[in-house]
């Protein structure tokens, strides 16, 4: 299949109606129903300071190409304001919060209670991206480690599952979580981990999001453990405005752009655009906990 977003995409933008096996789960239809062509991406930073100002018409972009639903990753005070405010007046607009591992050092401690205010009040749908980043480490490890700690018992107690950023660090990840978090849901973001780290995430009950790095040339091997992992474990995103996928490489990225993963992800496991774009909608609604009559 084409990579290009030209002919490609096309299909995106005609209204495709497939019949879907019923699953148990599902409240509504008489033994199958009806689904349009629609896709989550699970993290995007649009309220971040590169997009803030472009929101309204990466929406636009986003809906045109049938990315109706949306998870903002909030990661500072503004952000995060700006992210309630689109929330408030856009359907399907979702926001998440926390400080990054990178920015513990800097604005962990000053942002920390108002992410968990807004956690409180039920204005986010998940806790992050927290984790911990030992390739580039611009906090320190044992920092970063307490802050996803308390991300943790945050999102605990909140109810809230919790989208994760991990770079070079899994077994520190893991530990941690099997000493604070045994029980909740949570997403690896962006994974671009083995597939032995990926089994470990899928052992404890948790999804791993791909990224558009799916698409690059050079990630066969990322390509592979897509291929070994069932799709019941997998969310898409764009993480905008990075990692722009193969056709738009080094471009700025926009929720628009999923499309080109969700074909890549579909070709390698053998499934129709239709069975991914769903399951993986599908996948978020259950992890984030979004009623999910709004799919119909
Ligand atoms: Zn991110």
């Amino acid at each position: 299949m084409a990579h290009g977003l030209g002919k490609s995409q096309q299909p995106a933008f005609i209204r495709q109606e497939v019949l879907f096996k019923k699953k148990s789960h599902c409240q509504e239809g008489k033994g199958r129903v009806i689904l349009m062509l629609m896709y989550f991406d699970s993290h995007a930073h649009l309220t971040c300071d590169t997009l803030s100002d472009q929101v309204a018409p990466l929406l636009d972009r986003a809906k045109a190409a049938r990315v109706t639903d949306i998870l903002n990753i909030c990661t500072d005070k503004d952000s995060l304001e700006k992210g309630l405010e689109w929330g408030k007046n856009v359907k399907r607009f979702y926001n998440a919060g926390a400080t990054t591992p990178h920015d513990v050092a800097k604005t962990g401690e000053l942002d920390f209670p108002k992410f968990e205010k807004a956690a409180r009040d039920g204005k986010l749908v998940a806790i992050g991206e927290t984790g911990l980043d030992y390739h580039y480490e611009h906090s320190p490890k044992k920092l970063q480690q307490l802050f996803l700690r308390r991300y943790f018992k945050l999102a605990k107690s909140s109810a809230l599952p919790v989208v994760i950023h991990c770079r070079d660090a899994f077994r520190d990840l893991f530990a941690i979580a099997d000493e604070e978090y045994r029980e909740g849901g949570a997403v690896l973001h962006c994974f671009t981990g083995t597939l032995e780290e990926a089994e470990e995430v899928i052992k404890r009950g948790w999804l791993l999001s791909f990224s558009g790095i799916v698409t690059f040339k050079k990630s066969e091997s990322l390509r592979e453990v897509v291929r070994n992992v069932p799709l019941k474990s997998i969310l898409i995103e764009t993480d905008a405005p990075y990692l722009a996928p193969q056709s738009r490489r080094g471009k700025q990225n926009e929720p628009s752009f999923l499309v080109e993963t969700a074909e890549q992800i579909a070709q390698v496991k053998g499934f129709s655009l239709e069975e991914v774009a769903t399951a993986t909608r599908r996948n978020a609604f259950e992890l984030f906990k979004i009623a999910e009559r709004a799919l119909f």
